[in-house]
């Protein structure tokens, strides 16, 4: 499998600077309202530390939690599929809607089937399937995966949006690629969808919380689109990874009040509905998918990536996010979540990716469920580094550094020669082909005296 280069598909998104100043802009004011929420509640690290530890009792004791709701959901009717990995789950869906003859699908968000590269699956056997979450839909029409786990089109313009709708539902619907004005984008976007939802022989959705003790589960969203794609059509399936239980419905408290503040810093989503069991006349399934999650909580570093409840903060507060844009990851889940996620699944594709970081910790301090992302990624680059994956140029250099810096004297030998010769390097020395570091960057002047020559000088002290 081809290695992801971050640095190269970051360039496009870079090139284009007037959506690249956007999207910074937009994640970092997510970031502060975030802030304003969380500052708001004197509870709020309390809540964290609660999170943290409800996340971590379900994970050490998954198997007894999960065969706890699978009881509980059949006792109230619901029908409990269990998918080893992204194909057992697309075959379950593709057998539940091709046995009832379903030929139109409508989903709401679930980043769990865009893992499982369902919808392409589907598609290829005849299924229409629609998204309709606006977001979510944007990027099906552009022919994209979603750029965030929250907000999937993040990255675009309004006007990029306009441009897309005049392009597809255009035609259907008379939309006008000129008007970029948001609330006759979302009228748009209502008009096409919600036929669909009339017309659809199932829905399917996702699921934030998926709770034991009563065997319901629970959907948050801002546009009520989960709720009709689950309520109209006569069927229901709903995907959920196996890392999205929770013990009681009196846990649920606790992760409710931090979602959306941590992903959009509003106090709750607009919508936060319970499904307990199918509505009379009509059928309710879950498929618990475990794709690589058994295994990754086998994992002693890091299994804690579990915890995670998809609420994008990590993405918003970083500066490598939020400057090379989502797509640059090319994997389902990107930033700070997907740097640490992405490489259990495919260590050789994603090993760049734990690179793209500047290991600030400002994921982990917005954690709302305390997971030490930034020290997962420094574990990662171990990992990958040990089982030479490195890039050979990397590696060389790795190597060479490695060697300068055991040997002190080496070292200070090195940095004076450095500081000496760094205004005299040949350009084609730093800006070739073969050195990434040198695309985006300028070598700086030397000072006029190294920080070992400026201390002895200050403070005294052994030479
Ligand atoms: S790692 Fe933490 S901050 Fe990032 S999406 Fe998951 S829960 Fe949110």
């Amino acid at each position: 499998m081809k290695r992801v280069d971050h640095a190269e598909a970051s360039s496009t998104f870079i090139a284009a600077s007037s959506h690249a100043a956007f999207h910074d802009r937009r994640l970092w004011d997510l970031r502060g309202k975030r802030d304003r929420e969380a500052h708001g509640l004197p509870e709020w690290e309390t809540l964290r530390e609660l999170a943290s530890a409800i996340k971590a009792h379900t994970l050490t004791h998954l198997a007894d939690y999960l065969e706890q709701f699978e009881r509980n959901a059949q006792a109230n009717g619901i029908v409990v599929h269990w998918a080893r990995d992204a194909a057992e789950h697309n075959e379950i869906v593709h057998r539940l809607l091709d046995e009832r003859g379903v030929t139109l699908l409508v989903k709401s968000k679930s980043m769990l089937t865009d893992e499982c590269e369902m919808r392409p699956y589907l598609e290829q056997r005849g299924i229409t399937v629609m998204e309709t979450d606006l977001g979510e839909r944007i990027q099906q029409l552009d022919d994209e995966p979603p750029s965030h786990i929250v907000v999937p089109a993040v990255h675009k313009l309004r006007g990029d949006v306009a441009a897309v709708f005049g392009r597809t539902i255009g035609p259907a619907l008379g939309t006008d690629p000129e008007n970029d004005d948001v609330p006759y984008l979302a009228e748009s976007q209502r008009r096409h969808t919600r036929p669909a939802y009339l017309a659809a022989g199932a829905g399917l959705t996702g699921a934030n919380f998926a709770i034991a003790e009563t065997g319901s589960f629970v959907v948050c969203t801002n546009e009520g689109n989960a709720d009709l794609s689950a309520n109209l059509p006569p069927l229901h399936i709903a995907s959920i990874g196996i890392e999205k239980l929770i013990p009681t419905l009196e846990h649920l408290g606790v992760f409710v009040r931090m979602l959306s503040r941590s992903a959009l810093g509003s106090p709750i989503t607009q919508i936060t509905s319970h499904f307990r069991a199918p509505r009379p006349g009509t059928e309710l399934h879950v498929v618990l998918v475990d794709n690589g999650r058994s295994e990754r909580l086998g994992m002693a570093d890091f299994w804690y990536s579990l915890k995670c409840i998809r609420c994008g903060a990590c993405m918003n507060t970083c500066p490598v996010y939020r400057r090379s844009g989502g797509l640059s990851y090319g994997a389902t889940y990107s930033g700070p979540i997907g740097v640490i996620i992405d490489p259990t699944f495919d260590l050789r594709k994603y090993s760049a990716l734990p690179f793209a970081s500047t290991l600030n910790g400002s994921c982990t301090s917005v954690c709302p469920v305390k997971i030490n992302i930034h020290e997962q990624i420094y574990k990662w680059r171990q990992v990958i580094a040990e089982r030479r994956q490195l890039p050979l140029v990397k590696r060389e250099a790795m190597r060479v550094a490695g060697k300068i810096l055991a040997r002190p004297r080496l070292y200070r030998a090195a940095v004076e020669a450095a500081a000496a010769g760094i205004d005299h390097l040949p350009r084609s020395l730093v800006y070739n082909p073969f050195n990434a570091w040198g695309r985006q960057r300028e070598v700086p002047a030397a000072p006029p005296q190294t920080f070992r020559q400026w201390y002895l000088k200050a403070r005294g002290g052994p030479t």
